[in-house]
């Protein structure tokens, strides 16, 4: 049984996720702990909760999402996976920092490249994956099937879309990953994105603006 904590991280609140189970291994998902205070709020839930972190995954590598990676992959020794086409946005994350007047490291490079099909392994758990681009060329979401959840990055939020004009978006693209990839894993799904309060793909279906 999977267990999600989020934390809202940074300037842009971003949603950080561990998942963990009964074995206590956990993942860490987004890291957008952006000063001492948050990296210290990360570390004391592991702790706290006697978690071993044994992955590091982005959803998609906008700086929220990554501004983490460097503290999180030297404190747990851990490789970054992520799809390789969000690279040159991991790549530009420096550049991105100086643009908004924001402190940066740069991010360890990725050594996983994940893509659909793939499987995520922890503990006893599992999380399944599918290409979901749109709001960013390598943005990924990962599901689980048994307990009908998923981490959808910036794709999908409650009322609204992952925005689609920054450098590598697209609208039309974002719209058919929700459609064609989301949708169909079925109503009953929750989605936990990467800003703001999780919701459902049932909700989605019959209130979002941009998709009815
Ligand atoms: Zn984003």
């Amino acid at each position: 049984m999977i267990t999600i904590h989020s934390f809202a991280f940074g300037p842009f609140q971003e949603n950080t996720y561990i998942l963990y189970d009964e074995t206590k291994e956990c993942i860490i998902i987004d890291p957008g702990c952006y000063d001492d205070q948050e990296r210290n709020e990360l570390v004391d839930f592991i702790t706290t909760n006697k978690l071993k972190p044994v992955k590091l995954i982005n959803t998609h590598c906008h700086i929220d999402h990554v501004v983490g990676n460097k503290f999180v992959s030297e404190t747990y020794e851990l490789k970054l996976e992520m799809n390789t086409l969000d690279k040159p946005m991991l790549d530009s994350l420096m550049m991105v920092a100086k643009m908004y007047n924001l402190k940066a490291e740069p991010s360890p490079e990725p050594s996983v490249f994940l893509n659909e099909g793939d499987v995520i392994n922890f503990g006893n758990s599992s999380l399944e994956i599918i290409f979901t681009p749109g709001h960013s060329p390598g943005s990924i979401t990962f599901y689980n099937k048994d307990q009908k959840f998923m981490i959808a990055g910036d794709v999908l939020f409650q009322g609204s879309i992952g925005r689609t004009d920054l450098p590598g978006g697209h609208y039309q693209t974002l719209i058919d990953s929700i459609k064609n990839k989301l949708f169909p894993l079925g109503d009953e799904y929750k989605v936990y994105n990467g800003h703001g309060n999780p919701t459902t793909i049932g909700f989605e279906r019959m209130h979002n603006p941009f998709l009815v």
